[in-house]
């Protein structure tokens, strides 16, 4: 799922000039062709598509809401664009779900169905500014601020222009122009007034979600921040708080683009967030997918961390990284984010607070080769667990120097590894097994399985939930892994599954 440079794209004949050429490709064609069918404007279907995506289709995988690919087609109790895009087009939900150019030419398809129930004629589907409330409709909000906001984002990335690049290293881009949204009965909200601040905490928006995402009150004195990624956009997410059925919240939601504020939850109420982390933590989720590195702006960092130091101020919670943590973090949580492209040191020092004395992060759904000249928190990963293990790698700071490379040598020679410095997938699976031999099985639970279940992440190359408990899903990496490696096939891990592990087989 890592978002790579583009390999092998045709390149244009110079003399075509880079525009014409980058919008020849298939995502740009689907989008002309889609728009051109069902009578929506080409360039407002982009701008749904960025809003929601960035024109990312996370290899197929759903959104929070359960939203699919680059156009977000929706499938959940209360949203059904996935169902209506099927009914429309007679293409299947799978290929609506995993084809790009389908997943567009249905979302059109719904955009002029939801259209020609707005009345829409031929004259104002030409017109853009006309489109505010199928717009609105399409995104699923409901309340008129969620709408608001949702459609809003689509009309500024239309007067502003854009240009996306898709996962095949495609551009498609959108030219600035002015545009009126008509929004209708939006214009006035009768769910509450726009614009309505937060009284926790003043830069924010007011956006509630519905009574029955969140407890009222609190069991615990609030000791943490806990970071989140949404796996959605910022208005859908803001949206799927205020679903009764989606059973989650958040107390604040940023924006991508601009690092705006949504609070739905008060502070003094447990926001549902992060299971055994929810009494004691203010919850903070932030628009994007763990995968894509794009939507983690400059913007975003700042106006988290200014909201984090806030929350730090008034709660007297330590800067530091035992207190402010990713959800991947919190005991008996499943989930990976924020995921490696969330950069804790910038983040911390945008904070004010120290990224050393806290809990070095150890768990990710990859562990990417490494060497030197990297930086981030998988290289911090790294250096403690070299300095756990005797290999002197120096200050833990996520910085892949000189002194990480001799400690990795180090630590590849000790293991009978191939001396290079790099730390691959071999070394990862010997550096994250280190330790005792426990015997391990179905059932089974604690550190040492997470310490089993990160070692399997890097030895078989797939996300292994490093949830600290053995069930089926570790049972059967176990297996994978015994497989693959020619041992012992009985899913349990005892000395001899230890021992490949350790010696980075
Ligand atoms: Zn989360």
């Amino acid at each position: 799922m890592v978002t790579s440079a583009p390999a092998g794209v045709a390149a244009p004949a110079p003399e075509r000039g880079a525009a014409v050429g980058a919008e020849a490709g298939p995502v740009a064609r689907a989008f002309a062709r889609s728009a051109a069918e069902y009578g929506v404007p080409r360039d407002l279907l982009v701008a749904v598509a960025y809003g929601e995506s960035r024109l990312n289709s996370h290899d197929g995988e759903p959104s929070q809401a359960n939203g699919y690919g680059v156009m977000h087609l929706v499938s959940n109790p209360d949203h059904r664009t996935l169902e209506q895009a099927a009914g429309l087009t007679g293409l299947s939900r799978e290929r609506l779900r995993e084809d790009t150019a389908a997943n567009i030419r249905g979302a059109a398809a719904v955009l002029r169905a939801l259209a020609d129930e707005r009345g829409l004629g031929a004259a104002d589907r030409r017109d853009a500014g006309a489109w505010y409330e199928t717009v609105a409709a399409y995104g699923g909000a409901k309340d008129d601020r969620a709408a608001r906001l949702y459609a809003d984002a689509v009309y500024d990335f239309l007067g502003q222009g854009l240009t996306a690049r898709t996962e095949t290293g495609e551009t498609v881009t959108v030219a600035p122009r002015a545009v009126e949204p008509d929004r209708g009965k939006l214009e006035r909200s009768t769910t509450g007034e726009f614009g309505i601040q937060s009284t926790d905490y003043a830069p924010a928006l007011w956006v509630p979600a519905d009574a029955s995402n969140y407890t009222v009150g609190r069991s615990s004195a609030i000791t943490h921040v806990v970071v989140h990624v949404t796996q959605g956009s910022y208005a859908g997410s803001i949206s799927w708080f205020q679903n009764p059925s989606s059973d989650v919240s958040a107390h604040y939601t940023i924006r991508s683009s601009d690092g705006q504020v949504t609070q739905s939850v008060r502070e003094k109420d447990t926001a549902w967030h992060a299971r055994s982390g929810n009494p004691y933590s203010v919850g903070i989720e932030h628009e994007g997918y763990v995968s894509e590195p794009k939507w983690f702006t400059d913007a975003m960092y700042r106006s988290s961390a200014a909201l984090t130091r806030h929350l730090a101020d008034r709660y007297a919670i330590p800067k530091d990284r035992t207190h402010i943590v990713g959800h991947v973090e919190v005991p008996g949580n499943d989930h990976t984010d924020p995921g490696p492209y969330w950069d804790w040191t910038y983040y911390m020092q945008l904070v004010g607070g120290t990224t050393t004395g806290g809990q070095v992060q150890l768990s990710f759904p990859a562990y990417t080769s490494i060497s030197a000249g990297s930086t981030g928190d998988l290289v911090r990963a790294a250096q403690h667990l070299l300095n756990q293990q005797g290999h002197n790698a120096g200050t833990v700071d996520g910085i892949f120097g000189s002194g990480t490379t001799s400690a990795v040598k180090s630590f590849q020679t000790a293991k009978g590894l191939t001396s290079d410095g790099v730390v691959g997938a071999r070394t990862w699976t010997a550096l994250l097994s280190a330790g005792t031999k426990p015997v391990l099985q179905q059932g089974s639970s604690g550190a040492d399985v997470q310490r089993l279940q990160r070692a399997l992440t890097a030895a078989l190359g797939r996300t292994v939930s490093a949830d600290g408990s053995f069930g089926s899903g570790t049972a059967t990496a176990v297996r994978d892994y015994q497989t693959s490696r020619g041992l012992t096939v009985d899913g349990i891990v005892g000395s001899g599954t230890w021992g490949a592990l350790q010696a980075g087989r």
